[in-house]
């Protein structure tokens, strides 16, 4: 990957460039950014300038020895880690590197959601376990193979847990030659332990500009890319998430499912439930109407408080001054907290049927609410 291909993030490829030309590589770092970011492909495009023995204009060459392997992410000095689904307890990553690396070639953007649908994980939890550490201890106590520096790209080390703490000893004092790179999302779920021996590497959120840039690249209708560049909330992946599930039409099933919340049908509710909560509808979507949710919610409050021309969205589905009736600042922030409260469930893969059943009951509750 070159630090070409990733949109964005002048500052910070400016920063890990100038420190590799300047010798100044500090042995463990954590990259720090919010899921769709961009914090792993700036990752592995870190390692591969670093590995790059044809450097050009501040970017890896891409056709070198050493490029040409970490183009498909099979250099053989490049290991990675990162959560998976253990079948036997002794399981370590590499037993699904070639999906890691169809994953990871595919959407370099990806977050855990479309890790796991790689995966085909369904409702189970992924982690990094015991064994994974010592194989990384063994994988990093190995001469490098070609290249000048070993890398490890260990990917959400917040699945790691207290079994983190076998690695301290080898991110104090990493062989010779070697860079750790911890790729997480959220600060505080990593132990202590392991903050204090990295160096902290912070990715910011991508601008709406440079998601809609990079959306009209894949084609996207213009008016359409501008949308979900607004509703992906700096999120690359949710951007493209949303430009690709269009055709599942989440927009409608919200409004649907948030009038007959309205109309308290619970009947129907249960129906419409039961369709959003099987796999085959998954948990990409149901989080990204959920978030469709967030925003047309907000967009009401925007509307009542007669700031219209801020609001951005159109939608076929329903109109705003109709949907801005039944909201007020009085049930508004409950409805925002219960729909953040579900999405936040969702992404910890609990049962979508139990957590939308709850969902609808707590917002049937709060749209009574009235001022
Ligand atoms: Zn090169």
């Amino acid at each position: 990957m070159l630090f070409s291909e990733i949109p964005g993030h002048a500052e910070v490829k400016e920063r890990l460039i100038r420190s590799i030309n300047e010798g100044r590589v500090s042995h463990a770092q954590l990259f720090l950014g919010q899921s769709g970011s961009g914090s792993l492909a700036l990752a592995v495009a870190y390692a591969q300038y670093l590995n790059c023995t044809n450097r050009i204009n501040n970017d890896s060459c891409g056709e070198c020895p050493s490029c040409r392997k970490y183009n498909k992410l099979i250099h053989p000095d490049l290991h990675f880690s990162y959560p998976f689904i253990t079948k036997k307890a002794d399981e370590v990553s590499t037993v699904y590197i070639k999906e890691w690396r169809e994953a990871l070639l595919a959407s370099p953007f990806m977050g855990i959601d479309e890790w796991t649908d790689q995966l085909q994980a369904e409702n189970k939890q992924p982690n990094i376990n015991i064994a994974e550490c010592h194989d990384i201890i063994k994988r990093l106590s190995y001469k490098s193979y070609e290249a000048d520096f070993k890398v490890l790209i260990m990917w959400l080390p917040e699945y790691l847990g207290a079994t983190g703490n076998t690695l301290l000893k080898l991110i104090e004092e990493p062989p010779e030659k070697t860079l750790f790179i911890l790729v997480a999302e959220q600060y505080d779920q990593i132990i202590n332990t392991i903050l204090s021996r990295t160096q902290l590497v912070k990715i910011g959120k991508f601008s709406d500009e440079e998601i809609k840039a990079h959306l009209l690249e894949m084609d996207c209708e213009e008016h359409a890319a501008a949308r979900y560049a607004y509703l992906a909330d700096g999120s690359m992946q949710a951007g493209i998430n949303l430009m690709l599930l269009e055709e599942n039409n989440l927009e409608e099933v919200f409004v649907q499912w948030f009038r007959l919340c309205y109309a308290r049908k619970g009947i129907e509710i249960q129906h419409l439930i039961d369709q959003i909560a099987i796999a085959a509808f998954g948990r990409e979507n149901q989080k990204n109407m959920l978030r469709f949710g967030l925003q047309v919610i907000r967009d009401c409050l925007t509307y009542n408080a007669s700031a219209t021309e801020i609001i951005r969205f159109e939608s076929k589905f329903f109109e705003l001054p109709k949907m801005a009736s039944i909201i007020n600042t009085l049930n508004a922030p409950y409805i925002i907290g219960h729909l953040e409260k579900a999405i936040y469930h969702i992404e910890r893969n609990a049962n979508p049927k139990i957590v939308f059943l709850d969902l609808s009951v707590q917002v049937m509750k709060d749209l009574q609410r009235k001022m």
